[in-house]
């Protein structure tokens, strides 16, 4: 079996710290990172496809080739002329992370604003990935295309993937944050939220409040991730824990949710095993976060 698996989001120019004043240029973002793993883990026969909008600098020229490089698609990436990529700093104190963005003109945020060539891309996809940060990236009326989008390839019966990676910052209020993000589930088949967010910002007082919440609008399964206490299960009412690895020496959790969704749905699409596709998931997650960077190269992943 194969198909297209296309995923919607924004990527960044990411910079980090590389010693003596000297900064490393890398591209990362989380749809992006997800389909980086789907790519890494799926078959040959499934064509993974990045969908966001990019400029005509010299910057997006790279990130596409980039991209291609790593055996993905960008056929149906929208161009914009005189646009940029965002961009993001890592800074690094006391061995403490911090995150400087500048991602407010970023091309990214017009990917929805051609409906035609939005429904194109997805039309020609069996299964659609997008996340709580492309909703929140979005005019409201470009998020309100995408969530159109989205419950019409449900209804037409594709496979509809949704992280809500809730990033109070993105959005405007918690209002539009909570009634997007549930809309974002309500169109989708499946739901793939970290616990964590999920708790802090929708108040859920267990994974049970959270599986039952998305359960409710209609997202028919659900996968919550949990960090080192793992990932529980409930795929049409079916409900199983599935352990994380032991990891011995964390070095980077940066990915750690974009790879295990990458992962899982790599093999999910091919068994329809959702226990054992967690397991391969928990697996490549704690390779990822063993190792430095959002995008750990398929080689140190095990495969
Ligand atoms: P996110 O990065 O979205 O917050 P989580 O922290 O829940 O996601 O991590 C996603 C998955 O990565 C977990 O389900 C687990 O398999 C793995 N993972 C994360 N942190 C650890 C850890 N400390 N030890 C082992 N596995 C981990």
């Amino acid at each position: 079996m194969g198909g297209r698996f296309l995923s919607i989001g924004e990527c960044m120019v990411e910079l980090s710290q590389a010693g003596r004043g000297l900064l490393r240029k890398g591209f990362a973002g989380d749809t992006f990172n997800t389909a980086w793993y789907a790519r890494a883990c799926m078959q040959p026969s499934w064509n993974v496809d990045y969908f966001t909008a990019l400029g005509d600098d010299a910057m997006s020229e790279e990130m596409i080739a980039f991209f291609e490089d790593a055996g993905i698609g960008t056929g149906f990436i929208r161009r914009i002329r005189g646009k940029a990529p965002g961009l993001y700093m890592i800074s690094l104190k006391d061995g403490e992370r911090s995150f400087s963005y500048w991602r407010d003109n970023s091309a990214a945020k017009l990917l929805a604003a051609d409906p035609d060539r939005l429904r194109d891309a997805i039309e020609s996809s069996d299964v659609v990935y997008f996340s709580g940060i492309t909703l929140a990236i979005l005019p409201r009326e470009d998020a309100d295309t995408l969530l159109a989008e989205t419950r019409r390839a449900k209804a037409a019966g594709k496979f509809v993937v949704f992280d809500p990676n809730i990033r109070p910052r993105l959005w405007s209020s918690y209002d539009v944050m909570h009634t997007t993000i549930s809309e974002g589930a309500r169109s989708s088949s499946l739901v793939m939220p970290s616990f964590d967010d999920e708790a802090s910002h929708f108040g859920d007082d267990s994974i049970e409040a959270t599986i039952r919440r998305y359960r409710a609008l209609g997202a028919p399964n659900v996968l919550i991730k949990n960090g080192a206490d793992g990932a529980t299960l409930n795929f049409a009412g079916q409900e199983s824990f599935v352990p994380a690895e032991k990891v011995e020496n964390v070095v980077d959790t940066t990915s750690a949710g974009d790879s295990f969704n990458g992962s899982f749905l790599s093999k999910y699409l091919e068994t329809k095993d959702a226990v054992a596709s967690a397991h391969f998931a928990a697996k490549i997650a704690a390779r990822v976060i063993g190792e430095h960077g959002a995008l750990v190269a398929k080689d140190k992943l095990g495969l």
